[in-house]
């Protein structure tokens, strides 16, 4: 990274509104921070509605639209949609070389995605999408034998320093976001498709949540990520 460049980070979300419901009070301090964010959707989110009136080619576009707009809220770089298939995300060579590609071409400080490996409860999309980007972190961005065809593009091989997961099980770092609640609130509520219009009780319901985090690391409003450093 250049002296005057921005610090940059590469957001890799499972489905389009995980990022903000995940991280969206960090994203948003990212942005205003000035560094460069990109987002990267891995599945198109043609599954996630419980109205039987949706056909899911609608459902996947409307889901790229909210996703742009709350990427015009945070102020982000760049939106890149992969879209691969809703429920059915693969730890496959094609899936791979995306994330690798995404990598080599953006070259992130710090690439944030889902934790892979909760024990129970959890949506097999998550589990594939972070498996797979921090597999692209290490060693496959790394290494210029991985993707030699890359090279002939132009893209060259990348080491990313860390990778922030969300919802992890084991956190150990908190990013204080009390100033940034309210992108945070209209970021996750341009996905009206899953989460519908904010309201006064949503925003209590959010507050209750990132409250909750904060007084761990006594602070008002906190996300809490793990994070790992990969290279230095
Ligand atoms: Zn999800």
């Amino acid at each position: 990274m250049g002296e005057n460049e921005p610090d940059s980070i590469l957001v890799v979300t499972p489905h389009p509104d995980d990022s903000e419901s995940g991280a969206g009070g960090t994203i948003a301090r990212w942005c205003a921070e000035g560094k460069k964010v990109v987002l990267v959707v891995c599945t198109n989110g043609d599954k996630g509605t419980s109205d039987r009136s949706i056909k899911p080619e609608d459902l996947a576009k409307t889901r790229e639209i909210e996703t742009l707009n709350a990427g015009k809220v945070y102020g982000l770089a760049e939106v890149v949609f992969l879209r691969q298939p809703d429920q059915a995300l693969e730890d496959s060579e094609d899936f791979r070389e995306q994330i690798v590609r995404q990598i080599r071409t953006h070259r992130p400080r710090i690439l944030l995605t889902a934790e892979p490996e909760r024990r129970y409860l959890r949506h097999r999309d998550h589990a594939v999408a972070g498996r797979v980007a921090l597999d692209a972190v290490f060693p496959y961005a790394r290494d210029h034998l991985s993707y030699p065809e890359h090279l002939e593009e132009g893209l060259e091989p990348h080491r990313v320093e860390e990778v922030w997961l969300f919802r992890a099980d084991e956190p150990d770092t908190y990013v204080d976001v009390t100033d940034y609640f309210e992108t945070r609130q209209n970021a996750l509520h341009c996905h009206l498709s899953q989460v519908g219009p904010r309201s006064k009780e949503s925003d209590e319901r959010s507050r209750a949540r990132l409250a909750e985090i904060g007084e761990k690391y006594g602070v008002p409003l906190a996300e809490q990520f793990k994070r790992i450093k990969v290279f230095r």
